[in-house]
């Protein structure tokens, strides 16, 4: 960025309630993806390729795997300072901050809150250290945002349980050592850890993404899929569970959606200071002012309402509509940003060069996952009304 531009983030100084030891997190993490990531990711998005068991080794180093929880070889951070970890990494791309949220905040805790402890044993330290990846099954082809409906069964064949359906939209499972995968019993939904190389497992890798490229998508098939009883996760009753994991992660993309943002704006300000036309730069027109100053005043509001729900959720007081409101904003600002951050760049907004247009098709898959928008508008609705009106 040139000396006489600002960034965006730093205008109303919040990072002055930073502790120090957020800080220094945020800074550990913005290396590695200028170290690890930037170079690379415009091809790894290209090619339709992530590293991800390279990445996750070296993320598992540094401790960001799981690094909000406790115990099990994981690094116990504050919430905040687990959300500017998802910023920084979100403003390498969507996809890293994916691989990261669902090894952490949806297969770790799920096994973390809702497991046994020789499941939590077996799995948490090596998921921790990057030497096992994990996956969340929940979605099912016909199943998205209703998954109450599910049509993945469990049933009990003495004491084991035998697992029979399919799971889609799944992040990670092309490679994944082990599932988190979510079923119906007669006594309602219950989760089960399965390990990927149980017979009757396979994974089919969803091509053709026009969005988050950078990441490993999958279908999982269960076909028979026989389990022992300690396969069960003891504590998780109903769907409440898996819900709770998703809660749990919608947290990491407040943040993240707006490292998103963040990179968009940067890119397009010094694009705006240095490129010009009609013999000014395009930062010197009033109009691309104006959108300059809109977008960073909305990434700032997402900055602060992010700051708010994690500090809501060190204080063990953050409630699961108050994260909807999180999510709906800060993804929904993010991908207006980003837009409007491509209009500035012109024809070059549309160039893998830049990485304006990758963040805007990742922020569609971000905008659509863990709940889509109008999903998050119910939440909302029916906390202010007192009316379901989802169905
Ligand atoms: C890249 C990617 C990675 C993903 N990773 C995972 C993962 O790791 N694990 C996992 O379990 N899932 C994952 N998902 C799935 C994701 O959570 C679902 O796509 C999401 O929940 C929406 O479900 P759906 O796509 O079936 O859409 P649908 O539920 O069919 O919805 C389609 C549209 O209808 C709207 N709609 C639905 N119901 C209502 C209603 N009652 N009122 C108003 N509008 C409604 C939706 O908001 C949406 O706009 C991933 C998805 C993507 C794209």
């Amino acid at each position: 960025m040139s000396p006489r531009t600002s960034a965006p983030l730093e205008l109303l100084d919040l990072d002055s309630t930073l502790s120090e030891e957020e800080r220094q997190i945020r800074a550990v993490v913005r290396q590695l993806m200028d170290e690890r990531v930037r170079p690379h990711v415009a091809g790894w998005y290209e090619q339709g390729q992530l590293p991800a068991r390279e990445l996750a080794r070296e993320f598992g180093k540094l401790g960001l795997l799981g690094m909000h929880l406790t115990g099990y070889g994981c690094a116990g951070a504050s919430a905040v300072a687990y959300g500017l970890a998802c910023l920084e990494l979100e403003a390498g791309d969507s996809g890293i901050r994916s691989l990261v949220s669902v090894q952490g905040s949806l297969a770790m805790y799920a096994i973390w809150r809702f497991g046994s402890e020789e499941q939590k044993q077996r799995w948490l330290p090596a998921m921790a250290a990057g030497e096992a990846i994990g996956c969340f099954g929940l979605t099912e082809p016909d199943h998205g945002s209703d998954p109450a409906s599910m049509a993945t069964r469990a049933r009990r064949d003495g004491d084991d349980w035998v697992l029979d359906g399919g799971k889609m939209w799944i992040t990670n499972a092309p490679i994944a050592d082990v599932g988190v995968v979510w079923a119906r019993t007669e006594d309602g939904v219950r989760g089960f850890v399965v390990p990927m190389d149980t017979p009757g497992v396979s994974t089919q890798e969803i091509r053709h993404k026009m969005s988050l490229r950078a990441s490993l998508t999958g279908e999982i098939v269960l076909d028979g899929v026989r389990l022992p009883a300690a396969a069960q996760l003891p504590e998780a009753v109903g769907l409440k569970a898996p819900l709770s994991c998703l809660t749990e992660a919608r947290h990491g993309i407040v943040w993240g959606a707006l490292g998103a943002a963040r990179d968009c704006l940067e890119t397009a300000l010094t694009y705006a200071v240095t490129r010009t036309q009609f013999g000014r730069p395009l930062a010197g027109f009033q109009l691309t002012q104006a959108k300059l100053a809109d977008m960073t005043v909305e990434l700032q509001k997402g900055y602060l309402l992010a700051l708010h729900l994690g500090r809501l959720a060190d204080a063990g007081r953050l409630r699961p509509e108050q994260v909807s409101v999180g999510k709906l904003n800060n993804v929904r600002e993010a991908l207006e940003i980003a837009r409007q951050c491509r209009t500035i760049l012109g024809a070059n907004g549309i160039s893998g060069e830049y990485p304006v247009m990758r963040h805007a098709n990742n922020l569609e898959s971000v905008l659509t996952y863990e709940g889509t928008s109008e999903i998050h508008q119910l939440v909302i609705g029916q906390r202010l009304t007192g009316l379901n009106a989802f169905a």
